[in-house]
């Protein structure tokens, strides 16, 4: 790692409470890691509104980015005029708010078509805006592909933790979309996954923590925080052929064209 390298967490939930207590020192020690950007999503309709109207939203930290969205996990607190009031969130926050999501699909969570219908509006939402997906996906490649097709993203996004075959990456970089690359390559076992991300393009991947969950290998049990995105960095760039700067050039970008920044 270089000194001046610059690394942007594409998706970190620094607003949960499991860090009530350290959030400012963590964001400093992030900082003083190169780490200077970092978005932070939406989960639910009222944690999307308190991100927007928190102290955290309220210090101006110029390194926080946000998204507002309804993610499958939440499913029973999400209803139907929820999508409406996003939108409504959205508008009185434009200058916050860079992304919609995290929305997506996941298999593990029952009542597969209210999951589809929402994030089907997710999706409108996003090209009425021009704003980039952050998408959420469980064993549901198949089902987010389906909905992808009757719905096209017209404004990419990123493929939020991805895991799966490269095939399946391929098809949504088609589609505009970035892989998110996140502390699932820390662990030898994700064979399939690191293989993926070794032979993807340089262009299509994102960094991210996804803290307080995720934790790297090793650190299983631990609350995950956004200093390891180093470790995942160090970790992508042994799979990969480009020297590290180049790597980490790269990868700032593309977050910055993800979500429309300068
Ligand atoms: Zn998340």
């Amino acid at each position: 790692m270089m000194p001046e390298d610059q690394f942007f967490d594409s998706h970190c939930h620094i607003d949960f409470s499991e860090f009530d207590g350290n959030r400012e020192v963590l964001l400093q020690q992030a900082l003083n890691s190169g780490i200077n950007k970092m978005l932070v999503p939406g989960i639910t309709l009222e944690q999307s509104k308190h991100l927007l109207g928190s102290q955290l939203a309220k210090l101006k930290l110029p390194q926080l980015y946000y998204a507002i969205g309804l993610h499958p996990y939440f499913l029973s607190e999400h209803q139907t005029d929820h999508i409406e009031a996003l939108e409504q969130l959205y508008i009185l926050n434009r200058d916050k708010v860079v992304a919609i999501g995290e929305c997506g699909i996941d298999s593990s969570i029952s009542d597969i078509e209210k999951q589809k219908q929402i994030f089907i509006a997710h999706i409108h939402l996003a090209n009425k805006y021009q704003l980039s997906l952050i998408v959420h996906h469980r064993q549901s490649h198949h089902l987010i592909a389906q909905a992808f097709k009757q719905n096209q993203p017209k404004f990419g996004g990123v493929i939020h933790a991805f895991s799966g075959s490269l095939q399946q990456a391929k098809t949504y970089i088609k589609m505009g979309f970035k892989i998110g690359v996140g502390g699932v390559i820390t662990y030898q076992r994700a064979k399939k996954t690191r293989n993926t991300i070794s032979q993807l393009p340089l262009k299509s991947l994102l960094l991210e923590t996804d803290a307080p969950s995720m934790p790297i290998s090793g650190m299983q049990g631990e609350i995950n925080t956004p200093i390891a995105l180093i470790t995942i960095f160090e970790q992508l760039a042994s799979l990969r052929d480009e020297n590290k700067d180049e790597i980490a050039k790269q990868l700032y970008k593309n977050s910055l064209s993800t979500f429309n920044l300068n």
